[in-house]
């Protein structure tokens, strides 16, 4: 069985940056496992599995556009330091959780430190970088009727 839509995954992956850093693996873990084709991976890397079978490995390099996005400027607030949360030290590298008005959260680091306030950066972590997957497929199998209707694997 290959892997396209509505199919269940198991993979184990490793994903390195430009620079060679290992920036996460699922090695010693169990492996990653998601239903295909319902936005629980990066888009990115999603297409390229597509028609992989159990046991095959593929590395895939996927562009900052497929993956977590582009650094943009508008990310970057400039926050008065009264309204910083009590807890948060205001130093460079200092990473603090701040919910959009649609409701998520999101993480963001502090870039720079004024007398008066702070630039707290909330792009993603890896939004310019190249992802360099390694990939390799454990089982692919169909979807139950349950996961299909969660939108997740079991
Ligand atoms: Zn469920």
């Amino acid at each position: 069985m290959s892997i396209q839509k509505d199919k269940i995954v198991e993979m184990h992956y490793t994903l390195k940056l430009d620079d060679g850093q290992v920036r996460d693996t699922s090695d010693g873990r169990e492996p990653l496992k998601f239903l295909c084709g319902h936005g629980q991976i990066i888009p990115g890397l999603e297409n390229e599995l597509i028609g992989l079978k159990e046991g095959e490995e593929k590395t895939v390099r996927v562009a900052p556009e497929d993956g977590y996005g582009k650094k943009s400027e508008d990310m970057i607030h400039t926050v008065p330091l009264d309204q910083l949360p009590r807890e948060i030290d205001p130093r460079v590298g200092e990473k603090l959780q701040a919910q959009t008005p649609e409701g998520h959260m999101i993480v963001g680091t502090i870039t720079k430190v004024r007398p008066e306030n702070v630039d707290i950066d909330f792009n993603h972590e890896l939004a310019d970088e190249h992802l360099n997957f390694n990939v390799k497929v454990v089982s692919v199998r169909d979807a139950s009727n349950e996961e299909l209707a969660h939108g997740h694997a079991h």
